[in-house]
């Protein structure tokens, strides 16, 4: 840091605010952790500066047999960690990730049968401001008004009238656990690949406390920044039968050189999931959120579903009379950062909303436990109704970051 501070200042500066963001509140967004330093040394280190598109042993440069360590051993870790028969560790992020399976499995104009982005989907399941919307025939399913759960009677009608030729499980927003089987069953009666994307969740299923979608789907796409708590980038995890089609479809048909030091970055992270504290840390993340979902309840803040079985919560924010874009505004204002978020049957607008998504990766990793996360819950509900009340809720909102450091503090 002291070479970046003496040829760049004003980059130096960018980098120590960041830190000093994150320092000073409480990071609540459900899609963002604290990677480790040794994750951090990996991202930072001269594996960047190496080209080698194709894959270990069948590379289009010279010079690449260091850097094909680096990603044997970052699939060798994810095979492992999720007994997977092929894992491709190449993929830039969740959706060029996604992006490849579409490529393997499908061609532009086929349909595919999705969890609508306006009931916890993702852009990449149909958004018509997506490729997925745009090249390909999606037709979106949702949850039940009653209980705001995944309608599985409703998938497999979906499915049978139009017979899509992919069908997509997994959410940016669904709180509770997704029935593999179910889909697997559905998938089978129409004869249509199925895709599990666990963006969210591969962290807790890397962990083994929630079910594992590898058994039941044919292709596995995920984040690595996310709940695995690794660099930023994606990667993808299938059956033998399909291992050849998602390689092509990554390398060379949707991206080019691999970025070598997030591969590196990547095998740290799966070197550091495999260990047995792994496992604690993604229950702590439930046991946490489960916290945080029950005293927004008594705070008159209604978790949809009521509740989560994951790492996130949405809540529904209509008691308060408060609109998700303005909570978020009050929550930033008192040092709590989160996302406002679309309830399923929102009647406003995306850029609006009536919900918010409160994560609890990067409090756990801070080391906050479920007593922690009562006083969180509290202090979000009153930055939400007393905006006055900012400044005094900013202050303890610092204490109670600084008392949880991620990094090490050295200036
Ligand atoms: N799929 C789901 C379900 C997601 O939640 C996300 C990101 O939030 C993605 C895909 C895309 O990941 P990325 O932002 O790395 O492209």
């Amino acid at each position: 840091f002291g070479m970046l501070r003496r040829n760049d200042p004003e980059m130096a500066q960018v980098l120590l605010d960041e830190l000093e963001r994150t320092r000073g509140g409480l990071q609540l967004i459900a899609s963002e952790n604290f990677t480790s330093p040794a994750v951090l040394a990996a991202l930072g280190s001269a594996l960047t500066n190496k080209y080698a598109e194709g894959y270990p042993g069948h590379r289009y440069h010279g010079g690449c047999e260091v850097v094909d360590r680096a990603e044997a051993l970052a699939v060798e870790r994810a095979k492992l960690l999720f007994g997977a028969e092929h894992v491709n560790v190449q993929p830039y992020s969740g959706t060029t990730a996604n992006l490849a399976a579409y490529a393997a499995l499908l061609r532009p104009g086929d349909t595919v049968l999705a969890m609508a982005l306006s009931h916890g989907g993702h852009l990449t399941h149909g958004s018509r401001s997506n490729f997925s919307g745009r090249w390909f025939d999606v037709v979106s399913y949702g949850v039940r008004r009653d209980t705001e759960l995944l309608d599985y009677d409703e998938v497999r009608d979906l499915a049978l009238r139009y017979r899509p030729k992919m069908i997509i499980c997994g959410a940016a927003a669904y709180p509770r656990l997704i029935d593999f089987a179910a889909f697997r069953g559905i998938a089978d009666e129409v004869g249509a690949w199925l895709l599990a994307d666990m963006a969210h969740t591969i962290g807790l299923m890397a962990g083994g406390v929630i079910p594992s979608a590898v058994p039941y789907a044919d292709v596995v796409t995920f984040t690595t920044h996310k709940s695995l708590r690794g660099p930023r980038g994606g990667g993808i995890l299938c059956t033998s039968e399909v291992a050849a089609r998602i390689d092509r479809a990554v390398f060379p048909f949707t991206q080019g050189g691999p970025l070598m030091h997030a591969i590196a970055a990547k095998a740290v992270m799966f070197g550091e999931a495999l260990r047995p504290e792994f496992a604690g840390y993604c229950a702590k993340m439930i046991a946490n959120c489960r916290a945080l979902a029950d005293t927004l309840a008594e705070e008159g803040m209604r978790p949809v579903t009521d509740g989560t079985d994951t790492h996130l919560a949405l809540v529904d924010l209509r008691g308060l009379g408060v609109s998700g874009a303005e909570a978020e505004r009050r929550c930033a204002a008192a040092g709590i950062t989160l996302d406002r978020s679309v309830i399923p049957y929102d009647p406003e607008p995306p850029t609006v909303t009536s919900g918010l998504r409160l994560g609890t990766p990067c409090v756990t990793t801070q080391g906050m436990e479920p007593s922690d996360l009562v006083e969180v819950g509290r202090l979000v509900a009153r930055a939400v109704r007393e905006p006055r009340a900012a400044g005094e809720i900013g202050e303890r909102v610092a204490a109670l970051s600084a008392a949880h450091q991620a990094y090490p503090c050295r200036r």
